[in-house]
């Protein structure tokens, strides 16, 4: 049996730019942070991707057999979002406008954020912290960070002195962003207030009168910057320096650049080992996301009322065409792509369950133990999980051939391979075997149902037609026609 081989893998690590071999830092377990969502409005499938890649790491990595802490944060707190100054409390502006505290907001969104988690099938991590809960570590950080001498104080503000840091350290080490082209970039903000260099960022900000969050500190009333949060929440978890963080590429700079500089100036070291970025989830090779408006909720998808696609699709299609990309590449949301993997998918578990049934001979024409090991390098490669779907297709065809006497599997293999298939298919790309198409059992009855539907609207008899849609919709079941054929869910 191909041994889990935990010496093999290997991580693009984005602070080198190169795939390295992994090694946990402490002998018990893997510390894994990822950067989670800011829950001021429901995450949109583009965030979904990120987190639903990161499920694919850990799922993996305890495949392999790690004990895992896998945190990531809850970002429940309103910060700073611009760093010309103009602040933009995406919490506080979501309170005023829905007339509810900020954590009522946070709260309201969490209930759906762990509801889609469910939905697409994502392991909880160990814990999900929040800012909020968390404000005197982020005080204590700020205080050493000052203590070090890389951070000042104006008028109850903490502002990190990126000048003095770069006399003894690199930054721009995460991102290659050079300090000078910064300041190209930022030259026509030209509002650099209290700061004394325009790269400076908040580490605490002082309370102003619209914020509706605030903490005491030594420096005054206000609330903390962005970055430290993960800085505290990381550190206090996972200790100071630890495996893998991980958060959208999106975040790596100035989020991830700027916590590497607070870790190096409180404790005198990076945090993370290992930096892993996932790609973005595009609409028309446009990043999904909230301000350009071009996003779809996850919810409408599996529902089929979104206006991208004519038709609904289970959250195990969406997580298998998410898995058909690789993390660090982009991935454009079509209609087109979606039917592929829906047949793909099919093709899959179809070929799961026929291994189950076939019979066993004395000897087996292929080389099964070579099949299961390309699962594994597949993975071992940076989690290369397009690659190992391809072997799967390609022992899926070895299957039916086995179905059609054109191949053969001794026993042993059949329970190797239909183990490891399993294993790969389930455990590790999140996929479950239910609910995979419509319920079977239901399908005969709705073929039946909406035909009756079809005659009625070919007979413009859009009574009969609207009462068969209400009645389902009634009893749960959601009717959705499209171009061509009318799916259910
Ligand atoms: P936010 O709630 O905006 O902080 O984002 C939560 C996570 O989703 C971060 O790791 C982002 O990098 C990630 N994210 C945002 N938009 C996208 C997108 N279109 N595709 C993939 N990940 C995204
Ligand atoms: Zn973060």
């Amino acid at each position: 049996m191909p041994q889990k081989d935990i010496q093999s893998l290997k991580i693009y690590n984005t602070l080198s730019g190169s795939k390295e071999p992994f090694s946990p830092i402490h002998e018990d377990y893997i510390g894994m942070y990822v950067c989670g969502p800011t829950l001021y409005s429901e995450p949109h499938m583009g965030n979904m991707r990120t987190f639903i890649n990161f499920d694919l790491v850990y799922r993996y990595l305890l495949h392999l057999g790690f004990k895992v802490k896998y945190v990531r944060n809850i970002t429940d707190a309103g910060h700073v979002t611009n760093s010309a100054g103009q602040q933009e409390d995406s919490i506080g502006k979501a309170a005023r406008l829905e007339q509810l505290q900020p954590l009522e907001i946070v709260y309201k969104y969490n209930v759906r954020f762990q509801n889609l988690q469910q939905i697409y099938n994502l392991l909880p991590p160990t814990i999900e912290p929040t800012a909020t809960g968390h404000i005197q570590e982020q005080i204590e950080i700020i205080e050493k960070i000052m203590a070090n001498g890389y951070a000042y104080e104006v008028n109850g503000s903490v502002y990190f002195d990126v000048k003095t840091y770069m006399k003894s350290h690199d930054y721009g080490a995460l991102s290659g962003r050079k300090v000078g082209e910064l300041e190209n970039e930022t030259r026509e903000l030209n509002s650099q207030g209290e700061k004394r260099f325009f790269a400076d960022f908040a580490l605490w900000k002082k309370a102003n009168e619209k914020d509706m969050q605030i903490w005491r500190s030594p420096w005054g009333d206000g609330n903390p910057g962005w970055h430290i949060e993960c800085t505290a929440m990381s550190t206090k978890y996972l200790g100071d320096t630890f495996d893998i963080h991980g958060g959208g590429l999106d975040l790596k700079f100035p989020h991830h650049e700027d916590e590497i500089a607070q870790s190096c100036g409180s404790t005198g070291h990076a945090p993370a080992k290992f930096w892993m970025h996932a790609n973005m989830l595009n609409v028309n090779g446009k990043k999904m996301s909230k301000s350009l408006g071009n996003f779809f909720l996850p919810q409408e998808i599996v529902e089929g009322t979104t206006s991208l696609f004519d038709k609904a699709y289970t959250p195990n299609v969406l997580r298998f065409f998410m898995m058909q990309s690789h993390y660090r590449s982009t991935l454009d949301l079509t209609q087109e792509a979606l039917n592929a993997s829906e047949k793909g998918l099919a093709r899959l578990t179809e070929a799961i369950k026929t291994l189950e049934k076939i019979s066993a001979s004395n000897e087996s024409s292929f080389d099964v133990e070579s099949s299961v090991r390309e699962f594994y390098d597949a993975m071992n490669d940076d989690f290369n999980a397009p690659i190992l779907i391809a072997s799967l297709f390609d022992a899926s065809k070895k299957i039916n051939s086995i179905r059609d006497g054109k191949e053969t599997i001794t026993a042993k293999d059949k329970e190797l391979l239909l183990s490891e298939m399993k294993g790969f298919i389930l455990d590790v790309l999140g996929i479950t075997l239910e609910g995979t198409q419509n319920d079977n059992r239901l399908q005969p009855v709705m073929d039946l149902v909406l035909e009756l539907r079809q005659q009625a609207r070919s007979n413009k008899d859009w009574g009969t037609s609207d009462l068969i849609r209400d009645g389902l919709k009634n009893a749960g079941i959601i009717v959705k026609d499209g171009k061509d054929s009318t799916s259910w869910k």
